[in-house]
């Protein structure tokens, strides 16, 4: 990095951990330059805030909360929005974007993820869309009628918000799923059931443990055929079977991968002038797609880009799983750590699970209903124990 000139740093991705970034870096240099390219129009928005709109009576254009002029002012940006990084030139350290090319000092890559594809067959399988931006969420809104049924693929966190607020707000939805209970990946099977149980009081259907092989077209509307043989009716359809880190870019630019595209404690990927952060990345303790480790890391990957290596600290960062039917919230136990629930309460005041793994220390949890109050507690002791462990 040249002593005279302010650095040059350029952030691909305009979600939550590309403006992250760039805020935390504006923050410690008001005279770096700052360049942020981005596939899609650079508007800011919350991105829990999808599964939660139709409730509050939100669309696509009122999610927006900032658009892309006021952020590029506020944080003095050279924004090219609408431009595609295409390849990394690693030895010129220039990004290729299909806007021309772009010299850095240091590259941030929060590229965010993609979309996993499930194998069905039949000739509207291809309107199973996701919902992973505000296009995308524009699209399916436009494809909901009043009222409209909507067929769900998929019962994680983001099929069980969205059936959520569908049926809070006047629609019916359908969930099928391959695994047995809603959340399967984040909380026990006695907490799946209850969300279960609450969402159909509240109008959701159920099919657990089957998988759609099938959907056609029916009508103005869809049938879907289930692996043992049921169909389903619909008027529109949303696909929630996963996200999968993207990492297309990084890897054709030799970058060490993972999971995610991989990277040290300071966010630094196998190029020591590029970082990743976000649902792209993969930190030494695994992927971590949700909105607190973007900022934990944001903190840490600014200074780090600078100049100044800076460790990313990671406290337990507990999620409020938005099923205004059930609270629910959890420490989601680091992906891929072997280990087992443990029952701690199960009363009126609702259930309290950890999760610990092969040596017994606790790396998740969940709570619900009125115990959910419980979380600020068990946040800070679990921090406490973090912090003693490093020592
Ligand atoms: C419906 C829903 C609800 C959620 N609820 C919660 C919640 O309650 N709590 C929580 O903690 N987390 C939640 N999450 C997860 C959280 O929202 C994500 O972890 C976070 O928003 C990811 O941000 P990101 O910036 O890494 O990725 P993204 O927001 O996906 O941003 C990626 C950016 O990269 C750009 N891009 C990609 N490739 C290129 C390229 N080649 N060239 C140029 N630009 C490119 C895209 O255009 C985009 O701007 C939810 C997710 C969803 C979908």
């Amino acid at each position: 990095m040249s002593q005279s000139a302010p650095p040059h740093i350029v952030v691909v991705g305009s979600g939550l951990a590309g403006y992250g970034v760039l805020r935390e870096l504006r923050k410690l240099a008001p005279e770096a330059r700052l360049t942020l390219v981005t596939g899609d129009d650079g508007h800011f928005y919350s991105k829990p805030a999808l599964s939660t709109a139709l409730a509050k009576g939100k669309n696509a254009d009122t999610l927006v909360t900032t658009p892309a002029e006021k952020m590029a002012a506020q944080l003095k940006l050279d924004l090219r929005a609408g431009r595609s990084a295409e390849a990394i030139d690693r030895t010129d350290r220039i990004l290729l974007t299909t806007g021309g090319p772009i010299a850095y000092d240091s590259l941030i890559l929060a590229l965010g993820a993609d979309c996993v594809q499930a194998p069905i067959e039949g000739d509207a399988a291809h309107r199973a869309r996701p919902v992973n931006d505000l296009e995308q969420y524009r699209t399916f809104r436009e494809s909901l009628p009043d009222g409209a049924h909507v067929l769900i693929l998929g019962g994680g966190l983001v099929g069980t918000e969205f059936s959520n607020d569908l049926t809070a707000s006047g629609y019916k939805a359908t969930v099928v799923d391959m695994l047995g209970h809603p959340l399967a990946q984040l909380v026990p099977a006695p907490i799946g059931d209850a969300i279960r149980g609450a969402l159909e009081k509240q109008g959701v259907t159920w099919h657990l443990g089957r998988k759609v092989v099938a959907i056609d077209t029916d009508g103005p509307g869809f049938k879907a055929t289930l692996d043992d043989g049921t169909t389903i009716q619909s008027d529109a359809l949303l696909s929630a079977v996963g996200l999968r880190p993207h990492t297309s870019l990084a890897a054709a630019a030799g970058l060490e991968i993972g999971r995610g595209i991989k990277v040290d404690l300071n966010g630094r990927t196998s190029d020591p002038h590029i970082f990743a952060i976000g649902d792209c990345a993969e930190y030494p303790h695994g992927t971590s797609a949700y909105v607190t480790p973007i900022m934990a890391a944001a903190r840490a990957i600014a200074p780090s880009a600078l100049g100044t290596a800076t460790d990313i600290r990671f406290p337990p960062l507990s999620v409020q799983v938005k099923t205004t039917a059930y609270p629910v919230v959890l420490l989601p136990a680091p992906f891929g750590v072997e280990g087992a629930w443990e029952k701690v309460d199960d009363d009126e005041r609702g259930m309290k699970y950890l999760f610990r793994d092969s040596e017994s220390e606790i790396r998740g949890y969940v709570l619900t209903c009125d115990r959910c109050a419980e979380r600020g507690d068990l946040d800070r002791s679990l921090s406490e124990l973090t912090k003693q462990e490093r020592v």
